[in-house]
């Protein structure tokens, strides 16, 4: 078990990684606490959830909406809810991001705490501190910057983590190496296939990594200017491929770093031996490194989703494995290498 610490604006957040679901209850308050999660992690789970009132989700990103924001504020007024609840969501990202977005507008804000469930969550959508619901198809349109009070990330969870989510957790975890963490790049290399086959240590080692460089970030810069912006590695390219070929996330995020080291090899601050671990990599880890859809449309999909900056992007760029930065790219160049490539 590791205690990482998360420095936010108004709250810290201490992230235990390992713990498992049997000890929540010794880090919760002794009365008036309110359990979010969704039908799935309910079904595996809830024999072992602390004994509290449960709102059960329908799973899924079509959940997070300002619709079951409210019903669940109502719920909480039902159950008589006040100023002195605590709200704790046990599930996936989804869930995390309703629960933080819920607690922190119910009566102008109460603490919260998040277990989370898929690796995605633990590795990424658990930390920083963002909260948020989509609105009207806009992916996190309303939300809030507000830290959980913990982070339980018990990584025998996993075990019963569907494949393809596992994956998408996966991609976000290689962004996180490929950002500051090179000999945990090289460390999944050589252990991908027991990563795969879910052993235990490994995970944890890869769950820990994966959170301390986030958090290293977000310390440096919680409500997003600079530093954050490395954190989109794979993003620009990958939103546009997911946009397009409606792929889950992880895998447009894989074919996104894939993009971004091209990229980066040919702009000369990667090596092509690089450029290639970094794709081989990938496949090892069950994950997509192209798409056969003609990249213009791609190329539409992130110029309609850039229209509102400048005729430049802040692009990400791989300055050599476990090393980014961002520079501002026209539009006109990413488009000339796409088509080219
Ligand atoms: P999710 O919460 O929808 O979970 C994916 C699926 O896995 C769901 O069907 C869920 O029921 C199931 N699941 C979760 N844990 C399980 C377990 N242990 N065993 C079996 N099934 C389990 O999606 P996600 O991929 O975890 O997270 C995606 C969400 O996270 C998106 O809404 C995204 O916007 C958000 N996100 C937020 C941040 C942030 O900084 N706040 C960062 C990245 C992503
Ligand atoms: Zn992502």
């Amino acid at each position: 078990m590791e205690t990482i610490f998360v420095k936010g604006l108004f709250r810290n957040s201490r992230i235990l990684v390992g713990e498992h679901l049997n000890q929540l209850s010794g880090y919760l308050p002794e009365a008036n606490v309110f359990i979010i999660t969704d039908a799935n992690v309910h079904r595996i789970y809830s024999a072992d959830f602390p004994d509290y009132p449960v709102y059960v989700m329908h799973p899924g990103e079509q959940s997070k909406t300002t619709d079951s924001a409210v019903a669940i504020c109502q719920w909480l007024m039902e159950q008589g809810a006040g100023r002195d609840a605590f709200l704790l969501g046990i599930g996936g990202g989804m869930v995390c991001d309703m629960t933080g977005f819920v607690a922190s507008v119910y009566m102008r804000g109460i603490p919260f705490a998040y277990v989370a469930t898929s690796l995605l969550a633990q590795v990424d959508a658990s930390i920083g501190g963002k909260t948020g619901v989509n609105l009207d198809g806009y992916k996190n349109l309303i939300g809030t910057f507000n830290q959980p009070l913990f982070v339980l990330c018990d990584t025998t969870m996993l075990t019963s983590l569907p494949e393809t989510e596992l994956r998408n957790g996966l991609a976000e975890a290689v962004k996180h190496t490929l950002i500051a963490d090179k000999r945990m790049f090289f460390k999944l290399i050589e252990k991908a296939e027991a990563i795969l086959d879910l052993n235990e240590n490994l995970l944890e080692k890869l769950v820990s990594h994966s959170i301390k460089v986030k958090a290293d970030i977000v310390c440096k810069d919680e409500v997003e200017q600079g530093e954050r912006r490395k954190l989109n590695l794979g993003h620009t390219w990958g939103h546009a491929v997911e946009k397009i070929d409606r792929v889950p996330h992880g895998q447009a995020v894989s074919i996104g770093l894939v993009f971004a080291a091209a990229l980066s090899e040919q702009k000369g601050l990667l090596s092509m031996a690089e450029k290639e671990q970094i794709e081989k990599l990938l496949v090892m880890l069950g994950l997509p490194v192209s798409t056969s859809t003609d990249p213009a449309l791609i190329m539409d999909a992130l110029t309609r989703d850039k229209k509102k900056e400048a005729d430049f992007i802040h692009f990400v760029l791989i300055d050599g494995i476990g090393k980014v930065r961002v520079e501002p790219i026209p539009l006109s160049e990413i488009k000339t290498f796409a088509l080219g490539r």
